[in-house]
């Protein structure tokens, strides 16, 4: 794999603070050159976010106009935060702080706890879940395994929002929340939780950011020393974040205003934990001061994976939909994206894996191949699938890699073999750097071959193969390098958590692939339940599933794959759908009419009426241009072509919409998009059936305003709800 961030192993370090900024756009340049004052940048997904602000951080640090070590930058997984480090790295700006929030949090924990608390930093829970359910046995309530799982969210959700157990059953009330279990029962057990932590004097995940947050809102002096220390902040994937890391970020930051966040709203995937891209939307209202630069041009992906992104975001709904941005794609064309459809969940496994060995034996390397699944119970087979083919894998958010025990292990060798110098007898008659490196490795059991099979022993050869391939780039680039010098750099890198790429197909969940890219993506197991999964119930939920797929395919840089299964296993009962998210995409699928909530959640197709014909890419009805446009595929033709609107029916729903949006006390894109409404006003529906055929009117839309509608587009007077209120 190669994380967005990363290039050649060894590049050229810029040699001036210019040549920095050479190999940015001119709106990238923007970001990287704005350091004074806030920052603010919203774009879509591979328009090059990442590498606009990691360029930023190393601008001004070469320019001399930020010091390296008051510069915090925050990403959302360990995995971001080690590549961030290695490519500030490469662009000569080490020594910068790239962490999660939480990481950067638990650092300053466990360095002012004592000092703020006194004795040594609680021990962190390891096993959450195991402790909800020791607090549910003894309020005496029974959890099955997705209560147990909902309970669990619903306590982080409530921690992040910070929301005490006796707040949380008003909170979700007041949050639209559907709670897994009697709201006050979930307090209850959220109580009991609470105390055993105290009792057995641990703190949770969420307690390291709270604990946090505490110290610096009570203990000025503290506050004031972490102030000093950092004055810089940059935040990747702004859209995620949660009212406690916006806290803790405020926190940090005082009175001061050097910070530069970047998101894309669409690609919000965390809301299910209290996450919300309104800090990213109303940053300009918060900062009126604010640079605001919008980036359109996708640099990751064809054109064709890049016009599937759009029409997957041309059917969202909601805020985030609200502020989509069309990715325009600057690559070359590639392949169509590829649909695939299986008998069961074994043959859709050894299909993929099959399509894996053809695409590396066609040249692509694999560690630049995924595959991405919903969820982490899914990889099994797919772990069993390339093993039995012979293609080497590796999971995300595995150990880190100069964590891992044979790397320690490994290093240790080649540091006493460096030592011993010439005197080593294992390292006679070897010149080379690359082959003194194998002939250590070959003391500790190495060997060149991969060995057969799949599972721990493998995973061990494959970071030792990628240990013996770095020694192979650092001869490349430094020429006549010594195993002394490779120690060095070892340990930089150790320090930088710089990881060297190690090969073998990547197989992730959805969202740990937030924010990476690979030349070829699979996405797998794309079945009604899955994708959206069934515990996702409201609109919202549905929409953060259409999402989590939108991250997913922007992953892609030249070959998509998506696939599904009709039955689980062998000789199952074929009772499986496609995901409804790919209706009107994939060719052969039926028109966007079966999206919605738990209604539809079987995916039964409904509708005689008028049908579209959407299939594939969405064409303008009068003139028969491809549509890009999100506004314009909603419409279902150009803006400027000429419309059959009936005018006074457009105004009579949106009259009828500000009393509704009122009467719900939400915005009133909320209960349908201008565009929406003008696209019932061309088409005047007639039905029910006819009604959901319009893109923007999901299930759930029907189900609660589809007789005021229908009403509305008959001519009918509606029973005064304009007046209420
Ligand atoms: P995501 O929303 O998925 O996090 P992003 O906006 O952060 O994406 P990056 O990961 O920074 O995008 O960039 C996507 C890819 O495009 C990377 O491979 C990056 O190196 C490349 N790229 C970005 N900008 C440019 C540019 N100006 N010229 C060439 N390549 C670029
Ligand atoms: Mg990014």
């Amino acid at each position: 794999m190669t994380a967005a961030t990363h290039s050649s192993p060894f590049p050229q370090v810029p040699d001036s603070p210019d040549a920095v900024l050479a190999g940015l756009d001119p709106e990238q340049r923007e970001v990287a050159t704005a350091l004074h004052g806030p920052v603010c940048v919203l774009a879509g997904a591979g328009t090059g976010k990442t590498r606009a602000i990691t360029h930023r951080i190393a601008y001004g640090v070469r320019a001399g106009i930020l010091q390296p070590a008051s510069v915090l930058a925050v990403t959302f997984t360990n995995r971001a935060a080690g590549e961030m480090r290695g490519r500030l790295r490469e662009l000569g700006a080490g020594g910068v702080q790239a962490r999660t929030f939480h990481s950067a949090a638990l650092r300053q924990l466990q360095y002012f706890w004592p000092k703020a608390v006194g004795g040594d930093l609680p021990r962190l829970v390891e096993r959450k879940v195991q402790l909800v359910a020791e607090a549910a046995a003894r309020c005496r309530i029974r959890l099955d395994r997705n209560e147990l799982r909902d309970v669990t969210g619903e306590i982080e959700w409530a921690k992040v929002t910070q929301t005490v157990p006796a707040d949380y059953p008003a909170a979700a009330v007041k949050a639209g929340r559907e709670a897994p279990r009697d709201p006050a029962e979930i307090s209850q057990v959220y109580g009991l939780y609470e105390q055993l932590k105290r009792d057995r004097a641990m703190i949770d995940f969420e307690d390291v950011l709270l604990l946090t947050v505490g110290i610096l809102q009570d203990r000025h002096d503290i506050a004031d020393q972490i102030r000093r220390q950092y004055q810089h902040f940059v935040v990747d994937e702004y859209q995620d974040v949660s009212p406690l890391q916006q806290r803790l970020l405020e926190l940090w930051l005082g009175d001061r205003d050097s910070l530069c966040v970047v998101g894309d709203a669409s690609q919000t995937i965390y809301s299910f934990t209290g996450a919300t891209p309104d800090h990213l939307l109303n940053f300009r209202t918060r900062h009126p001061d604010a640079t605001v630069v919008k980036l359109v041009r996708d640099y990751r992906s064809t054109p064709q994976v890049v016009h599937l992104a759009n029409g997957l975001l041309g059917q969202a709904e909601g805020r985030a939909a609200e502020h989509r941005l069309e990715l325009i794609s600057q690559r070359e064309p590639g392949p169509d994206p590829a649909y695939t459809e299986y008998a069961d969940e074994p043959a859709e496994a050894e299909g993929t894996a099959r399509r894996i060995r053809d695409l590396i034996a066609a040249g692509v390397p694999a560690g630049e191949i995924a595959v991405l699944y919903r969820i982490n119970a899914q990889s099994e087979v797919y772990e069993q699938a390339l093993a039995d083919i012979g293609v080497p894998y590796q999971l995300r958010g595995a150990e880190r890699f100069f964590e891992r025990q044979e790397v320690r292990k490994a290093i240790a060798g080649l540091r006493s073999a460096a030592r011993f110098g010439d005197n080593d007898p294992l390292l006679d008659d070897v010149v080379d750097l690359p082959s003194q490196v194998r002939a250590v490795l070959s003391g500790n059991g190495w060997s060149t071959q991969p060995p057969a099979g799949s599972g721990a022993v493998r995973d061990q050869w494959e970071s030792l193969a990628a240990l013996v391939r770095l020694s192979e780039d650092f001869t490349k680039a430094r020429g006549s390098a010594t195993l002394s010098d490779l120690i060095t750099e070892l340990d930089e890198r150790a320090a930088a958590q710089h990881a060297p790429t190690v090969q073998g197909v990547t197989l992730a969940s959805l969202h740990a692939a937030k924010g990476l890219e690979w030349d070829a993506v699979f996405l797998v197991g794309l079945t009604e339940g899955m994708m959206p999964i069934t515990y996702a119930k409201t609109d919202e939920q549905v929409e953060e599933e259409r999402r989590l797929l939108y991250v997913g395919v922007t992953r892609a840089r030249l070959h998509l794959n998506l696939s599904w299964a009709l039955s689980r296993s062998p000789g199952g009962r074929a009772g499986r759908r496609p995901s409804r998210f790919l209706n009107g995409l994939r060719p052969g699928s039926p028109a966007t009419g079966t999206r919605g909530g738990a209604v539809d959640a079987g995916g039964v197709e409904r509708g005689s009426g008028r049908k579209r014909g959407r299939r594939g890419p969405v064409q303008c009805r009068v003139c028969g241009r491809t549509l890009t446009d999100a506004g314009e595929m909603k419409l279902m033709r150009c803006e400027d072509c000429p419309s059959d609107m009936d005018e006074a029916l457009y105004e009579r729903l949106r009259e009828w919409r500000v009393g509704q949006a009122k009467e719900l006390g939400q915005p009133a894109f909320c209960v349908f998009t201008d565009k929406t409404l003008m696209a019932i006003a061309e088409a005047v529906p007639g039905s029910e059936a006819e009604l959901q055929q319009i893109s923007g009117v999901g299930g759930r839309k029907v189900e609660r305003f589809g007789t005021d509608v229908l009403a509305i587009c008959a001519g009918e007077e509606l029973g005064g709800v304009d007046e209420e209120d």
